[in-house]
């Protein structure tokens, strides 16, 4: 008989169960009876959206459309919205009970403005249900690419930032490049400045920019990459940005539970996972001081965790108020998760932000996305 060698070989406890193990605990309790349906998506193969590359030359549209898949943002439901009632913002002011947080049931009686998305931004997803692999994307004549692969959910923390011409806009963790990319779609932004503290990621978000944007656009006057640590960006630069995306490191659910390499939830790893709503803390206050009074600013995470959603935003809020002076407004953000719903699948009753939850017939996201204006 053959002994079996995998007992040497594997460890006893692989980051992928301690994280299942560590999911099933916190999220059975937090997402109720949605956590069994959720687990199954996020156990299962993701979805893929691929962000159509302006700058490319070839026919990539008519490609993508022959192979089954359409434009997620074209495809939009623009009927039933919210009522009026529900359609607003909520002002972060202190609340006489003491708790500062604004409660989407806070928000009666205003009217919302309108949602503007960039015509530009187009994802092809394939329909519901239908989890065909995109095919890798190939180089045009000047070598550049027709689309970038991404969950199809990341796009909405891009359109939810709503740059606007000639913005001025910060994205504080951006390699390796997805979001960057969407953002840099829009033809819109009049500067853009690229950080990431890792400088190995930094490298990989220059080569995906090189193989995506036209050199006479990555010029010194329109674009700056730099690998700071953003928590430090207040000494920096300070009431700057009209925009700031802050999509933090987290415990990247779906990659914890799929890849034992690199995992968070390695034991060796315990350390920095616990101080991970810190940093996340650390960063979006750093990215509300980076941007300017009636600026915006977009938190986003792929994780389903409420302590590093919610509460980090919670606290944001209130340190900003405390500590810096700064009052901030939570922009309502359900005109445009109204307009995805055909697509995507949000979880109900978030008090604050909104998030895409897996499912197994659109297997896109956890992605959690919170938007702040700067009132002062
Ligand atoms: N926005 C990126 C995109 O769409 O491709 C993904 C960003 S990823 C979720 C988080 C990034 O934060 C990682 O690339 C990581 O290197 C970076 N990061 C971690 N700590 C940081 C810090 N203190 N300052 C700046 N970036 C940091």
């Amino acid at each position: 008989r053959v002994k079996e060698k995998w007992a040497v070989t594997r460890t006893k406890h692989p980051p992928t169960s301690l994280a299942l193990q560590h999911f099933d605990s916190t999220y059975s309790v937090q997402l109720c009876q949605l956590w069994p349906s959720v687990r199954a998506a996020l156990l299962s193969e993701k979805k893929y959206g691929a962000l159509l590359n302006n700058f490319c030359h070839d026919a990539v549209v008519a490609n993508l459309e022959a192979q089954g898949c359409r434009d997620f943002l074209s495809d939009t439901d623009t009927e039933a919205q919210p009522s009026s009632e529900q359609e607003s913002e909520v002002a972060a002011d202190e609340e006489a009970s003491g708790d500062s947080t604004p409660k989407k049931s806070d928000i009666d009686g205003q009217q919302l403005p309108p949602l503007h998305l960039s015509p530009h931004i187009k994802c092809f997803v394939f329909p519901r249900g239908d989890i065909t692999r995109f095919k890798p994307a190939r180089p045009d004549m000047c070598g550049l690419l027709g689309y970038y692969l991404m969950d199809a959910a990341s796009l909405l923390p891009c359109l939810a930032l709503d740059v606007q011409e000639g913005h001025n806009v910060l994205d504080l963790c951006a390699a390796p490049g997805g979001k960057t990319l969407a953002l840099l779609q829009t033809q819109a932004i009049g500067f853009l400045c690229l950080n990431d503290s890792s400088v190995s990621r930094t490298l990989r978000l220059r080569k995906v920019l090189n193989s995506y944007v036209p050199k006479p656009l990555l010029t010194d006057d329109k674009l700056r990459i730099t690998s700071f640590d953003g928590t430090k960006w207040g000494e920096i630069e300070r009431n700057t940005f009209d925009r700031v995306l802050v999509d933090v490191p987290c415990t990247t659910d779906r990659h914890s539970l799929m890849e034992d390499d690199n995992n968070i939830f390695s034991k060796i790893r315990t350390g920095e996972r616990r101080k991970l709503p810190q940093l996340q803390l650390e960063l979006l206050m750093a990215g509300i001081e980076a941007a300017c009074p009636s600026g915006e600013i977009l938190y986003s995470t792929c994780t389903l965790s409420q302590t590093q959603n919610q509460s980090v935003v919670e606290q944001a809020i209130y340190l900003a108020r405390e500590n810096h002076g700064i009052q901030l407004q939570v922009v309502d953000l359900r005109p445009l998760t109204h307009m995805c719903r055909k697509t995507f699948h949000f979880a109900p009753d978030l008090h604050l932000g909104e998030m895409v939850i897996p499912h197994l017939a659109s297997n896109f996201g956890p992605i959690y996305m919170c938007k702040l204006r700067r009132l002062t």
